[in-house]
């Protein structure tokens, strides 16, 4: 554990419909080579009348928290999911910095999502408020515009997230799993096996509750 001036926080954000071991694996590799005090799996807002069939907010927790039982350094932060409409991840930093105003935050996404990180509302802001760790996705491609602000962040502030306290963009290699959420809901659907995929206990979750069979 570092002191508090020194407490790094990691915050994945997601929707987590389901978790799967694309998200899992990562979250431990990350933890562990950031030295995290812990890492904050962030399930987002998600209206109900979207992309049926889809499991609920409070199922989408429920099997994060089954997921990552045995692993203290993984929590899971249900403050977007549970907020009563959409909200951004700006919001979120932004009360994380209130919260830890001396830690190191690390915002961490799949290079699918930071391809589209100019579309983020108030990304320049999000810069000002946390590094951003970029993961490697299979299939997944850096964009120019991406890869040119990564280079104008590095050039500003360095490129190690452990050395500044915010606006670091970094890369970092996580084992190559090609695993999506919607593959699992296809599967599924289609009465294929989802074994290995995910964990075991929250396949039985989705079973349980028969999640995702339309
Ligand atoms: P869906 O297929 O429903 O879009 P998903 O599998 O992409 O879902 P999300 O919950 O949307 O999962 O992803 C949350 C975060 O995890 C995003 O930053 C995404 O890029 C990253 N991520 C998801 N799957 C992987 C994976 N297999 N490898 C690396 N990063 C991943």
């Amino acid at each position: 554990m570092n002191d508090k001036a020194q407490q790094r926080i990691g915050l994945f954000g997601g929707t987590f419909d389901p978790v799967h071991f694309g998200h899992l694996r990562p979250a431990i590799e990350l933890a562990e080579g950031f030295a995290l005090d812990h890492l904050r799996l962030l399930p987002n807002h998600r209206p109900v009348h979207r992309d049926k069939p889809t499991a609920t907010t409070e199922q989408r927790i429920a099997m994060l928290e089954l997921a990552i039982d045995s692993q203290p350094e993984l929590l899971v932060d249900s403050r977007e999911a549970m907020r009563d409409k959409p909200s951004y991840t700006f919001d979120t930093l932004t009360e994380f910095r209130a919260e830890f105003p001396q830690a190191s935050l690390i915002f961490f996404m799949g290079l699918d999502a930071y391809s589209e990180f100019d579309t983020w509302h108030r990304w320049q802001d999000i810069l000002e408020l946390a590094n951003l760790v970029v993961i490697d996705r299979p299939d997944a491609q850096l964009s120019d515009w991406s890869a040119n602000l990564l280079n104008v962040q590095q050039q500003k502030h360095g490129d190690r997230v452990v050395d500044s306290p915010f606006g670091v963009i970094e890369r970092r290699e996580v084992t190559q799993l090609a695993i999506s959420a919607t593959e699992i809901r296809h599967c599924i659907a289609t009465r294929q096996s989802i074994d290995f995929l995910l964990p075991d206990c929250v396949k039985q979750y989705i079973v349980t509750h028969k999640l995702y069979q339309q």
